[in-house]
């Protein structure tokens, strides 16, 4: 797999492993051992790597830690949305959010809020979902979504994100991307299974595009995680080039989401600086281009941020945009950062905005705020700097 992405042995390939293992004193088959062992299992401890020859797991020991990540912190909120502080190598911090569905054992409980009704996740469609019917008298895991992040920062500089004020730390390399993954599924509980991944947390997973390309492969390998690609759906701010490879790389399988947040070039431009590279006409043309699979559509995020972009009269206009595509809307009331003064508008405005779409045929949720009271919106926990361990049960 041949990219210009720098690595660590976490974003290893099978093929790769079986060379590493070779080097290492193994042979080649020990090297999917591994992999398995890491992917499949999240084992990454070499000393737990039982089919392995002892000389073999010595060696691969002193290569040095397997997993690039450590969790931090871990809150939990009364919702069970877990966010997770990630720590990288360096000493940086990055954010990964576990997200619970209302599917499974804990139908009732932490229920969608009726009249925010929403698709928390911007997960795939369950009505796209052929296998969701569960067998009758059999208990249903509680299906979970995490969102992942790809950079330290980001550089796009969007207004009402406290990782665009921040700006862009570094790239996250595949390795730590994947292991967010790794890290994630291990703090699920037992009766939780990982089903989707968004890529939604910190960063512009398109300025990044070889690393997160690299580990969404990983993701999607059969051998490791097994995440089919059509449950991982990446979030960009639009970036148009980007678009159209990821469509090309994947044959359209990865679900798209598009930050849109505006449906002029006015007022997307003062909320997204990344819009005078690539204006509305330019991305709605790469949206139309992407080769989505048929009955999938593409996730149109808007974030609603009170006086700038919320007048039922810009909802017109956004469903006068997107006439034609194949699209759901989500709405996003914004969280509050501390960065800026900006914020959400009120309830019932949020209400008509969303009113106007739907009446003019779209699909369209606001979508709830999970984990509010673990700061779970955006950057947020990453950017809170260190604060003690803070753990709210579910009792
Ligand atoms: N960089 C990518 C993915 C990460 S941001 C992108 O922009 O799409 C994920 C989503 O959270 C984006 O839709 C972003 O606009 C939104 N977001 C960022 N800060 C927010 C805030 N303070 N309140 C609500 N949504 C926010
Ligand atoms: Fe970056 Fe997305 Fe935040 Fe914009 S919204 S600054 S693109 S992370």
């Amino acid at each position: 797999m041949a990219d210009s992405a720098p690595t660590g042995p976490l974003a290893r390939f099978p093929e790769e492993w079986e060379s590493a293992a070779v080097r290492l004193g193994g042979r080649a088959f020990h090297g999917r051992q591994i992999f398995k062992w890491l992917l499949a299992r999240g084992v990454t401890d070499p000393a737990s790597m039982s089919d392995l020859p002892k000389g073999l797991r010595e060696a691969l020991a002193s290569e040095g830690e397997l997993l690039p990540v450590s969790a931090a912190e871990v809150r939990r909120s009364v919702d069970h949305t877990r966010k997770v502080l990630v720590r990288l190598g360096g000493g940086e911090t990055v954010e990964t959010v576990l997200i619970p569905g209302v599917t499974g054992r804990r139908r009732g409980d932490a229920a969608p809020d009726a009249e925010l009704d929403a698709d928390a996740s911007a997960a795939p469609d369950d009505d796209e979902d052929e296998d969701l019917a569960a067998a009758p008298g059999k208990v249903e895991p509680v299906r979970v979504t995490q969102c992942i992040s790809t950079q330290v920062g980001c550089a796009m500089g969007c207004v009402f994100c406290a990782s665009g004020v921040a700006g862009l730390k570094r790239h996250m390399r595949p390795d730590e991307i994947v292991a967010q993954v790794i890290l994630g599924r291990s703090l699920l509980d037992e009766d939780e299974q990982l089903r989707n991944v968004v890529v939604m947390g910190m960063g512009e997973p398109l300025h990044n595009y070889d690393a997160t390309v690299r580990a969404l492969r990983l993701l999607s390998h059969p051998d490791g995680v097994g995440l089919s690609s059509r449950r991982i759906t990446v979030s960009t701010s639009g970036l148009v080039p980007e678009i159209a490879r990821l469509g090309q790389d994947f044959g359209g399988q990865i679900g798209l989401a598009i930050s849109l947040h505006a449906a002029d070039d006015e007022s997307r431009t003062r909320l997204m600086p990344i819009n005078k590279k690539y204006p509305l006409p330019v991305l709605m043309q790469a949206l139309r281009d992407y080769p989505l699979p048929k009955r999938r559509r593409i996730t149109i995020e808007y974030t609603l941020v009170a006086g700038k972009n919320d007048d039922p009269a810009e909802a017109k206009k956004l469903a006068k945009l997107l006439r034609g595509l194949p699209v759901k809307v989500n709405l996003i009331p914004m969280n509050r950062i501390e960065a800026s003064t900006l914020g959400p508008p009120e309830v019932p405005r949020v209400f008509e905005f969303q009113r106007v779409l739907l009446d003019a045929g779209y699909s369209c949720f606001v979508r709830k705020r999970r984990g509010d009271d673990v700061a779970a919106a955006c950057g947020q926990l990453a950017l809170l700097g260190h604060k003690p361990k803070v753990r709210v049960d579910r009792s």
